[in-house]
């Protein structure tokens, strides 16, 4: 037998540990050559008698498998041409077929998980008939798939509800919620967690005592945990689920709802059907284009980003140990914060002592959260938190690698210190602008080093967002991209890179988003209806809360100055007027007030619409097509990032679809506004946005570039070249 992936131990007592130790990776995949090799495993462990049971483990520091190849299955993804619906049917049977041989050998199956086992990992580790797990925080168990449109492929959805029920199993798999051992032991998905030195040993313990093993869905006496969907608990977990299911989604997500119908009809037949019925059902998902985009830009674009796709390859690495931070408000302190956790030194200058305390005193809080959750300890508080040194003297900059500016949002502040910092740093330091309006290229002539100066723009809060706008001045060389893109890897975040622009990238298309919507409001339509149809375009909240979330002062600021300097207009239109009558009149700014266009409760969460702002008008429109608000709330979005394509802000669509949903939450199941508009195709794209701006505008206007693309049957991924086309 020649195993690719595993390395293969007869032991003296006639035990098998099978370990997992996939070739040139830090982690395993359950790749078609892994299930290949269980294949010819399966096959063995039954016929051969000199063997008597079965240990799966892995090599992998802390992990067991991450789960399937997603760059496999991303060849099938959103093709269903009738050979690919075969070819990866087949392969899914096969996975099914080998997993069975596995489980019904008779002869006992251990898995001992060193670790994470995520997805097809974890769906190995249910064909065995014993999991144990060590005890190591690290360790991860659950079902992502979800989060790139597919299902559970390997089994799962019919294992899962078989061993712990519909009520647990649904939830832990719609959810793509991740779990430690603990918690996996408690839910019945693991038997028992013990630590490192006692795992091997406590695998083959199990074995040994089970001379014949069976999983329970193959005993003739099976009941499903909690009933079968016809039972009264069951009939209650599928109707209730539906309706959350429903409520959550909006049924934008077709694999969340194919979960539930693979839990349902599966449990409704035995495992061998359930499992056919799972496959169907994976490869509708697999060929359905939402699967397509998820995986491109949640999973392929995303890793390639993060490796740094974006960087100058003629530029050496940047390593940044020091780090200069000015203004130790909101973002100045979050930046502290992630950057001192990636173990780099922090300066923390603001204009007092007691500003830039409470800068370092933010970072402690967080840590506390932390601590409290579990997810650090205080030993690590300490080491985190020497890491950064505030101060109001610039002197302490002398030897950082890189200074990012977080001042007030002022040209002539930022210019000031600046100037400071530019007085003091070495000849190689790089300066960054967190700046989230100023344009970039006026901002590096008030530097004398304008070469070395680049936007890095970060979302807040900064220690949740995972995104990090990386904007190129007129002057920008490779170097300080290089710089900020090294630097922004290093504290676990992913870049891209768009070019100098009003807004840049992430701002000028989020933007669209809000100002749609207070149009819709300004046509009189009533306000709860935008809203909703905001969340069913799937976007995370509603426009006039974004608004609220933003500061509809400060949405109102920039709204103000791009009308003076680039419309040159002294008479605002509607939309301005309601954001002024809010801030100015009824001084309700927003969530930071507890008051905007949403009254808030102490936790800060939207508790109603401000009632006297519903009451202003008497006669709301309740007409409207839902379905057409959503349309317009997401062409308006994809057709500014088409905008920035053609004026050259953005030109890299990995970086606009990246960009578009982890930066301002761009409906995730489209893959992203480029993705959406490559879906729909160009043509389609431009007869609806001439549809829409016949009836609602010049502001949906094609561009030349999408009339372009129309007539030659092009899209952006195959026109902008991104190595992971479609
Ligand atoms: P903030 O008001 O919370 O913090 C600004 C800090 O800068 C204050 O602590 C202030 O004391 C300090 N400061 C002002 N002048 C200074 C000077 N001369 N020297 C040193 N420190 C000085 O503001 P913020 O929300 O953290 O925003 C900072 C920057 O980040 C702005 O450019 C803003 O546009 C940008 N930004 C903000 C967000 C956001 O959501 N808040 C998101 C992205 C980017």
């Amino acid at each position: 037998m020649k195993l690719e992936n595993f390395q293969w131990d007869h032991d003296a007592d006639g035990i098998v540990t099978l370990t997992w130790d996939m070739k040139g990776r830090p982690v395993n995949l359950l790749s078609m050559s892994a299930v290949a090799d269980l294949g010819q495993v399966a096959e063995t462990l039954a016929k051969d008698v000199t063997i008597k049971g079965l240990v799966i483990t892995s090599a992998k520091d802390g992990n067991f498998c991450a789960g399937a190849d997603l760059e496999e299955m991303a060849v099938y993804a959103g093709k269903p041409s009738a050979e690919s619906v075969k070819a990866a049917f087949d392969l899914m049977m096969n996975v099914h077929k080998t997993f069975r041989k596995l489980e019904t050998s008779g002869k006992p199956v251990a898995a001992a998980l060193n670790g994470t086992a995520l997805g097809g990992g974890l769906e190995t580790a249910l064909s065995c008939h014993y999991r144990v797990a060590v005890d190591d925080a690290r360790s991860q168990f659950g079902f992502p798939e979800g989060q790139v449109g597919l299902i559970p492929g390997a089994g799962g959805t019919q294992r899962v509800p078989r061993l712990i029920g519909a009520m647990g199993a649904l939830p832990f798999m719609l959810e793509s919620r991740r779990i430690g051992a603990a918690e996996a032991a408690g839910m019945g998905l693991i038997h028992k967690v013990v630590p490192q030195a006692e795992l091997i040993a406590d695998a083959k313990a199990w074995v040994k005592a089970n001379k014949s093993a069976g999983q329970p869905w193959d005993n003739r006496d099976f009941r499903i945990p909690g009933g079968g969907p016809f039972s009264t608990s069951g009939a209650q977990v599928f109707t209730v689920g539906n309706a959350m299911l429903r409520q959550k989604t909006y049924d934008n997500y077709p694999a969340q709802r194919a979960i539930m119908s693979c839990v349902y009809e599966g449990l409704l037949v035995d495992i061998d059907n359930g499992l056919k019925i799972e496959a169907r059902y994976f490869v509708k998902m697999l060929m359905n284009p939402v699967s397509r985009n998820m995986i491109r830009t949640l999973f392929l674009s995303m890793q390639e980003l993060g490796k740094g796709a974006r960087r100058p390859q003629t530029e050496a690495p940047v390593d940044v140990k020091r780090l200069g931070v000015l203004g130790a408000g909101l973002m100045g302190a979050g930046i502290a914060y992630v950057s001192a956790s990636a173990g780099i030194d922090v300066t923390l200058i603001d204009t007092t002592q007691e500003r830039a305390d409470s800068g370092k005193d933010h970072a402690a809080k967080l840590l506390d959260k932390q601590i409290a959750r579990g997810k650090a300890t205080p030993e690590e508080k300490v080491e985190i938190l020497s890491h950064i040194t505030a101060t109001t003297e610039y002197a302490a900059l002398k030897y950082v690698d890189l200074i990012l500016e977080a001042v007030f949002e002022d040209r002539d502040v930022k210019a000031g210190v600046i100037g400071k910092a530019d007085a003091v740093i070495g000849d190689r330091a790089v300066f960054g602008s967190n700046t989230s309006t100023l344009p970039i290229s006026g901002l590096a002539e008030t530097s004398t080093r304008p070469e070395s100066f680049v936007g890095i723009h970060f979302f807040s809060p900064v220690e949740r967002m995972g995104l990090v706008e990386i904007i190129l001045g007129k002057k920008t060389a490779p170097r300080a991209l290089a710089a900020a893109i090294d630097f922004t890897r290093k504290i676990k975040k992913t870049p891209i890179v768009v070019n100098d622009s009003r807004g840049f990238y992430t701002s000028r298309c989020f933007g669209t988003y809000t100002q749609e919507g207070l149009r819709m409001v300004a046509e009189g339509i009533v306000p709860p209806l935008v809203e909703n149809a905001g969340r069913m375009a799937g976007m995370p909240m509603g426009p006039l809360e974004v608004l609220d979330s933003v500061g509809v002062d400060t949405a109102l600021k920039i709204t103000r100055a791009a009308r003076k300097e680039v419309f040159k207009s002294e008479t605002p239109d509607e939309t301005e007027a309601l954001m002024a009558s809010l801030v100015e009149d009824a001084q309700r700014p927003g969530t930071k007030a507890g008051k905007g266009f949403y009254d808030y409760d102490e936790r800060g969460k939207a508790a109603r619409l401000w009632p006297e702002f519903l009451a202003r008008k008497k006669n709301w429109r309740t007409d409207a097509e839902v379905q057409e608000l959503i349309t317009r709330l997401l062409v308006i979005q994809a057709l500014e990032a088409a905008r920035c394509f053609e004026e050259g802000v953005i030109t890299d669509p990995r970086d606009a679809d990246v960009g578009a949903i982890l930066g301002w939450g761009f409906a995730p199941y489209t893959g992203g506004p480029i993705s959406y508009i490559d879906t729909m195709g160009a043509k389609a794209f431009v007869a609806l946005c001439e549809r829409l701006s016949a009836a609602y505008g010049p502001r949906f206007a094609p561009n030349a570039l999408l009339k372009d693309m129309a007539a030659n049957g092009d899209n952006f991924y195959r026109r902008f070249g991104a190595k992971s086309a479609a």
